[in-house]
């Protein structure tokens, strides 16, 4: 069995999935919040609890909100910011008696499709994550590529590529920059760039449904989205040149996005034209329990 785990700031999910990657036992509860001990415990209990349910034991996958650096084995970067600066992974294994492995959400995203998902059968993925932020992720022949930083696949942390004058020096991030691709390309860089342009307030979703109205305001603010989201994927094909990428969250729900991201993508890239197949996530909300799951994958010995 493959146990995964997903930590969200306000709700942790467990499931556990069968070799062929169907659903044994699924599980929710509230996370402690501001309580790194009380999370460790909840973590575990759920793990055990699966395992009682469903009499057998299993790997232990967790998705948390945050990376893990390799040569300290320390959480940084996490919203649920508790867990910073503690060592979640070897806590976790001590207190399950096994190897626990940890991912952020669009590496378990990534490789939940790359397992059992839209980019099942493909060597080099790129996940990304498209919703209220913008995360990515890169797996290679089923395994998360982490980084000794923890930080392979950090692409919406990136500047936006070959911007122009009215977008220097771009949109305050959270991160401490500007202008990085998660200002412009998440459902709330969306929402910012069209109040921008026409001083409306609407949220992603609804400048999205706007535009599939007919509201010619809303259909040139996804246009300005796809143009950027195809200079920002450019340059990870440039770099990484995956088998496919993969587009998980709110916005990858946006039909329109695929054949106009892709169109003007092959314009972009050095010396013009990629095969590059651009997929939608098949496994919505489950992807981040999954992918945890599947952080051992199936055919490896745990
Ligand atoms: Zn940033």
């Amino acid at each position: 069995m493959r146990i995964g785990v997903d930590l969200g700031g306000t709700k942790i999910e467990a499931v556990g999935l069968n070799a062929t990657g169907k659903e044994l036992r699924r599980l929710r509860i509230a996370t402690p919040r501001d309580d790194y001990d009380g999370t460790v415990a909840a973590i575990a209990g759920l793990v055990r609890q699966i395992e009682t349910e469903t009499h057998r034991v299993g790997s232990v996958g967790v998705g948390i909100p945050g990376t893990i650096v390799a040569a300290t084995g320390l959480v940084k970067n996490a919203n649920s910011t508790w867990l910073n600066g503690r060592s979640l992974q070897v806590d976790l294994g001590r207190v399950l008696e096994r190897e626990v492995r940890c991912a952020n959400d669009a590496n378990c995203m990534t490789v939940s499709e790359a397992t059992d998902g839209a980019a099942k059968g493909f060597g080099v993925v790129f996940g990304v994550i498209v919703g209220t932020g913008c995360g990515g992720g890169v797996v290679v022949n089923g395994r998360v590529l982490a980084g000794p930083n923890g930080l392979a696949g950090e692409w919406g942390h990136t500047p936006l590529p070959w911007a122009t004058g009215d977008e220097l020096p771009g949109p305050e991030c959270y991160c401490g920059k500007r202008g990085c691709m998660e200002t412009w390309i998440s459902g709330t860089g969306l929402a910012k760039d069209f109040a921008r342009v026409t001083g409306r307030s609407l949220r992603g979703e609804e400048i999205v449904a706007a535009a599939e109205a007919g509201d010619a305001q809303a259909v040139a603010a996804l246009e300005r989205l796809e143009e950027r989201m195809a200079r920002g994927l450019a340059v990870v094909v440039n770099v990484l040149d995956p088998d496919v990428i993969v587009l998980g969250g709110g916005l990858s729900q946006v039909e329109r996005i695929y054949a106009n991201v892709r169109e003007r993508l092959c314009g972009l890239v050095f010396g013009g034209g990629a095969d590059t197949p651009i997929v939608r996530a098949v496994h919505g909300d489950a992807s981040g329990v999954r992918g945890a799951a599947w952080l051992w994958n199936p055919e490896e010995r745990s």
